[in-house]
């Protein structure tokens, strides 16, 4: 974390609303005057319940809603929509099935105009950073939901963005690939110093991966409370900072009705956190 402190402000999200209307006549606000600072090398995860604005948040980000007020600055500048440095990684990977792994990474250097053999090289550098060296040549079908989800964060690597989107990309994974992609995704992190945000709804999740958490408000597009994780990595999931910050969440979203939303993975923290008070 401490390294965090000497580190620039990558992105600026200054009093940013959204409002959606519907029918033409009613009008719903998704996010109401919103500020968030991150620095280079940060990652920051987003929590918040089904329909607080999660998502319309990362597309605002990522350029692929352009219609919202407010200003958006990446290294101290006004974002261009159009320019792909932000770049989004999905839950459900979305890749081209008549395409190999290889040609699957490859696909946007190809968009960038960037010559085969350059693509090749620069795509491959990546597809042996998500350990999938050995599939280069695979289709996507032959391959787990793991590894698909490893060719799209390969894949967005690829393109070098400036920040990386992640909207829930694990939450289609059984916990043991997801255990093994967090640590994945924290070593690419480092090692490249991206800055990365990321949307979860899983709280212990969140508080694992994130140098800090944000969480949303359920009904008034704010955002309800931050959560700063000071834990230095490799970290233990059961690690009792971390249970503590997540119990914390839990607690703050049981006041802002979180219920309609409660998955298992939830579930699970908060029976692990009520059998360790239990076994204390
Ligand atoms: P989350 O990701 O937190 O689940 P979303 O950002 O997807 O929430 O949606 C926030 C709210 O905005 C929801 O109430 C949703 O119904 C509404 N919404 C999202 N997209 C649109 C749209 N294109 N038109 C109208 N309402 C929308």
């Amino acid at each position: 974390m401490s390294f965090l402190k000497t580190q620039s402000l990558k992105l600026q999200v200054k009093n940013l609303s959204k409002i959606y209307t519907r029918n033409g006549t009613s009008s719903h606000t998704v996010l109401n005057n919103i500020n968030i600072d991150v620095k280079n090398g940060e990652f920051v995860t987003i929590v918040g319940p089904s329909g607080c604005g999660k998502t319309t948040l990362l597309n605002i980000l990522a350029g692929l809603e352009n219609s919202y007020s407010g200003e958006i600055h990446i290294d101290g500048k006004t974002v261009n929509p159009l320019t792909p440095d932000r770049i989004v990684v999905f839950q459900e990977a979305a890749l081209f099935p008549w395409l190999t792994v290889l040609e699957n990474v490859e696909f946007g250097l190809q968009i960038k105009g960037i010559s085969k053999n350059e693509r090749s090289k620069i795509a491959m550098h990546y597809i042996e950073m998500v350990q999938l060296s050995k599939f280069a040549n695979a289709y996507i079908h032959q391959l787990s939901g793991g590894m698909k989800q490893r060719v799209a964060i390969a894949r967005a690597l690829a393109l070098n963005p400036s920040i990386l989107l992640m909207d829930e990309p694990f939450a289609a994974l059984d916990v043991k690939t997801r255990t093994m992609l967090h640590h994945q995704l924290l070593q690419i992190q480092r090692n490249n110093n991206k800055t990365i945000l990321f949307v979860t709804h899983n709280i212990n999740e969140a508080v694992y991966l994130g140098d800090r958490v944000i969480v949303l408000s359920a009904n008034n597009g704010n955002i309800k409370k931050e959560f700063i994780v000071d834990l230095p990595r490799p970290r233990s999931l059961d690690h009792p900072i971390i249970e503590s910050i997540t119990h914390a969440i839990i607690e703050e979203s049981k006041q802002a009705d979180f219920h309609s939303d409660k998955r298992e993975d939830d579930d699970e923290i908060a029976n692990t956190i009520a059998t360790a008070a239990a076994t204390i």
